[in-house]
């Protein structure tokens, strides 16, 4: 069993797509990296929708061929149907040459960890960071407990930098009592499972069998119901299926009443009923996510960033939360290759970074939640972001800020930053041609 190392100069908590990717772009600067993950990999994850904004940063690690390899499922893109409203979206109507996939989350993250090792980075899976220790006169302390082989052996490791990719345990954040859940009606949990057999919403926006997925492609099919909304999401050989609902809609509910509560919104609900007819649910497969939305208005220092969902989660109704962890990493570990050259400029360097992933992510939180995502964000910072977009790329996140009713807030930033375009008379755009029934 490999030792732990004493020291080194980044040490990285947690291996899912955010931790891994910064672990990779250190290692391949020759930057001394050790990542310490408390699961053994592959481990269980959800968000299994990837928008093709990910290639150009899978590109930056080089991890984007090895992604290929695996044959995950292309999508072609998003069809919503919200508030009875059908919406559609192809990303090759603006300009990607790429798809975006379904991926099973569990194959996807072990292979960016995988790469991360290969690359040089010393990962060390079963080892739990415990606390973290920072002081004004030596290096930050991180305090584990290694697992391995059945151990439960405490140790500790001294680095110049740590970046907590934790996920949604937001260690730093907990630890500096910094993280703060979003309140009001956005208040949501999430619900989902696996069926086996389910149809699937094609591209042509029929309902096909899994068969047809050799010749027909799929596209994440989202919809509106009551005061929530569920994703339907084709992967290889099962479908994942969520319901992301009020939190008091299942208030006092144990697990056993949660999955009947499933089972039935499921046979329920139109358009979903009809892709599960065929469909068998796989058993024991139902998870919950209760404390949604939450944010920190500190997610860098001198010596620390959080990235990933260890910064921030917003709703994943546009599938941005995969985009914005390898955005985060990409972001962080540039920061802290430029303080390791320049000491003395370390905190000015932490401070752009917190200025540009707050950007991102009040940019995904104005989005996905309007008005209510609007606590904490600066709409300054997202008016910058939005004039500096490609103009594909700005047209597809109009488009889709369409989609839902949940944008008004983006839409508002969109028409003060100029951007709208000719969307501020017809904001429906190239979209509209779209608009019409689904035939499943
Ligand atoms: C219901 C739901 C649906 C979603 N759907 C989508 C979607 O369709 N598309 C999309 O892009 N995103 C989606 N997301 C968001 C997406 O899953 C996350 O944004 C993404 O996983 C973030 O990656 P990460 O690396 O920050 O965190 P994670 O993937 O959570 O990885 C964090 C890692 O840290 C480890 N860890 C935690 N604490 C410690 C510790 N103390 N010591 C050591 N290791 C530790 C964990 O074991 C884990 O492996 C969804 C999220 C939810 C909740």
């Amino acid at each position: 069993m490999a030792t732990i190392p004493k020291s080194c100069d980044v040490l990285v908590i947690g291996g899912g797509p955010a931790g891994s990717s910064a672990a990779t772009h250190l290692a391949q600067a020759g930057i001394d990296v050790v990542l310490l993950e408390r699961s053994v990999f592959p481990r269980n994850q959800v968000g299994e929708s990837l928008i093709p904004h990910i290639w150009k940063f899978t590109d930056m690690t080089g991890v984007s061929e090895k992604i290929g390899q695996e044959g995950f499922i292309a999508k072609a893109g998003g069809i919503t149907v919200w508030n009875d409203k059908v919406h559609q979206i192809q990303f090759s109507d603006f300009g990607y040459t790429r798809p975006g996939m379904h991926v099973e989350r569990d194959i996807f993250d072990a292979i960016l960890l995988q790469h991360a090792v290969s690359c040089g980075a010393r990962v060390f899976n079963e080892v739990a960071v415990k606390n973290a220790g920072f002081s004004d006169k030596q290096w930050p302390e991180i305090f584990y407990t290694d697992k391995r082989g059945h151990s439960n052996y405490d140790g500790v490791i001294q680095c110049r930098y740590v970046i907590d990719a934790s996920g949604h345990s937001s260690f730093l954040a907990n630890q500096f009592k910094v993280r703060q859940t979003i309140s009001s009606e956005m208040n949501f949990l999430s619900l989902w499972g696996y069926f086996e057999g389910s149809l699937f919403v094609g591209v042509d926006r029929r309902s096909h069998p899994p068969e047809a997925l050799a010749t027909v492609k799929p596209v994440t099919f989202v919809m509106s119901f009551e005061d929530g909304w569920l994703w339907h999401i084709v992967l290889r050989g099962k479908t994942s299926v969520g319901l992301v609902v009020p939190t008091e809609r299942t208030k006092g509910m144990d697990k056993q009443q949660r999955e009947v509560f499933f089972k039935q919104t499921c046979a329920r609900l139109p358009y979903l009923d009809k892709l599960l007819e065929p469909a068998k649910f796989i058993e024991g497969s139902l998870q919950f996510r209760p404390d949604y939305s939450y944010y920190s208005d500190t997610i860098c220092g001198e010596n620390y960033y959080c990235i990933g969902d260890a910064a921030a989660f917003v709703d994943p109704i546009f599938s941005h939360g995969v985009q914005n962890a390898l955005y985060n990493a990409a972001a962080a570990t540039l920061a802290i290759k430029e303080s390791l050259k320049n000491e003395k400029h370390r905190l000015r360097y932490s401070q752009l970074c917190e200025s540009r992933m707050q950007q991102f992510y009040g940019f995904s939180r104005a989005l996905a939640l309007g008005d209510f995502g609007s606590n904490g964000v600066n709409p300054d910072l997202v008016k910058n972001l939005m004039k500096s977009l490609p103009p594909l790329e700005l047209e597809l996140i109009l488009v889709a800020s369409e989609m839902t009713n949940r944008s008004e807030n983006f839409r508002q930033m969109a028409k003060e930053a100029g951007v709208l375009g000719k969307f501020e008379e017809s904001f429906f755009g190239r979209e509209s041609e779209r608009m019409g029934m689904l035939a499943l």
